[in-house]
């Protein structure tokens, strides 16, 4: 298996987790947008308060 296969399943799941509704854990809101990664994980930004956050870090 390919490293880029395995970031593409990564990618999936997130996806998934993504659908299934990621919230701001500041403000609870729901207009999420992806902001690059770090230290492995995706992170998302808050576009109502401009937070960020990483995926890890939502149910
Ligand atoms: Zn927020």
């Amino acid at each position: 298996m390919s490293k880029g296969e395995k970031q593409s399943k990564e990618e999936y799941l997130t996806e998934k987790r993504f659908a299934d509704g990621v919230k701001c854990p500041h403000c609870n809101g729901s207009h999420i947008q992806r902001n690059g990664k770090a230290r492995g994980y995706q992170q998302y930004i808050c576009v109502t308060a401009g937070n960020t956050f990483p995926s890890r870090q939502t149910r």
